[in-house]
């Protein structure tokens, strides 16, 4: 899928592109161009109606087959622009839910997703109805409304539905942790928002031609791998944080994050080029999702071969008053991972749970 990416900043705010490249890079989505702007939000397109036709163009002359936003869109922006540039418009968060749904293993996960989907779905279906009625048929609109509450009572039956089953799904975490303990495995779950390195570091850890071998644990968890060092300790990846999620879709963010529940250890990964007040709050952010487990967690600072020295030991200052265990690494050169590799150890002894 060929995508063009569009972020409208408003004056002074910091680029949030590198999120959503690796976003769209997790679905295999080839980023054929960019596009970005700095005003305030703009009540039609979100962006100005000049860039809006610039985007257009630049729709045609790429052969792009979709424009994701890096702002959310309201259902009426995403409909008038996609009228506009002449194909599907989407926003970050219409990526995060595919992104769910592909990384979704358990039952109670998938229904999780679908019910978020519905849920931030419904303004869109809402308008989509009725401009298509009011195209179809310009005289019937009183008709239109109608047809728009039946199908819109549909989604909302769909949801009850969905509650109902999500209500009656069994709560079986504590047995599949046992299960697992029983036959020996550790399991580390890798954990940090979009771009902190965790497929890196799961890539290197881990020999990636040796699939873990074991149906139970490759059925709910795609992407679970031993460790190269310890064949008995799991390395899995999770689908990651995600900045400024909206509330209607952190019930889902964590029923995927099943990995979590189910680890013996979370590592955290945090990246060192970011700056401290972004680190700052990235971290708690996540040790506020995190303290929702009862895991265990240690904290690692990842690519720290792209900063000074003098700028790791501030940054390293700063993480120490927030965290128990901190060990600094670079998942691309290789650097202190045998350090990490002690901790993990240390940290899933029998005993340490
Ligand atoms: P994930 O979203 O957390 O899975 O992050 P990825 O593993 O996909 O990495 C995001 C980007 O950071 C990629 O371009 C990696 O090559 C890069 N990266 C990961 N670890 C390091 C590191 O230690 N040093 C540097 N310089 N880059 C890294
Ligand atoms: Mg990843």
């Amino acid at each position: 899928m060929r995508v063009v990416l569009v972020e409208r900043l408003s004056p002074g705010e910091q680029s949030r592109l590198g999120e959503l490249e690796a976003l769209v890079k997790t679905l295999k989505f080839e980023v054929v161009s960019i596009l970005q702007q700095v005003r305030h939000p703009d009540l039609t397109y979100q962006i100005g109606k000049g860039k809006a036709s610039e985007l257009a163009d630049l729709v045609k002359s790429t052969n792009a087959e979709r424009v994701v936003f890096s702002n959310q869109l309201t259902p009426t922006q995403a409909y008038k622009l996609s009228r506009l540039v002449g194909v599907e418009v989407v926003d970050k968060f219409q990526i995060v839910l595919e992104i769910f749904a592909m990384r979704a293993g358990s039952p109670e996960a998938k229904l999780q997703i679908e019910y978020a989907r519905l849920k931030y779905e419904m303004p869109k279906i809402r308008v989509q109805v009725k401009n298509l009625l009011s195209v179809e048929q310009p005289g019937f609109r009183g008709g239109g409304e109608y047809e728009v509450d039946v199908r819109y009572d549909m989604v909302k039956r769909k949801l009850a539905n969905l509650r109902r089953k999500l209500k009656s799904v069994e709560k079986n975490r504590e047995e599949r942790r046992k299960f697992r303990r029983k036959r020996g495995f550790k399991l580390v779950a890798l954990a940090g928002y979009t771009n902190s390195g965790k497929s890196t570091l799961l890539n290197i850890l881990t020999d990636s031609k040796a699939e873990v071998d074991n149906m139970y644990f490759t059925t709910l968890m795609p992407r679970t791998r031993a460790l190269k060092a310890s064949q008995m300790t799991l390395l899995t990846d999770t689908v990651g944080f995600i900045d400024d999620l909206p509330p209607s879709l952190f019930e889902a963010f964590k029923a995927t994050l099943e990995e979590i529940y189910l680890a013996d250890l979370v590592v955290m990964l945090v990246d060192a080029s970011d700056s401290i007040p972004e680190i700052i709050r990235k971290l708690k952010t996540s040790q506020k999702v995190l303290a929702e487990y009862p895991v265990k967690v240690i904290t690692v600072l990842n690519k720290v071969d792209l900063i000074t020295k003098e700028d790791l030991e501030r940054k390293m200052g700063v993480l120490q008053s927030m965290t128990s265990t901190l060990v600094p690494i670079s998942a691309t050169n290789g650097t202190n991972l045998k350090a990490l590799l002690d901790v993990i150890r240390t940290n899933t002894k029998p005993g340490s749970f």
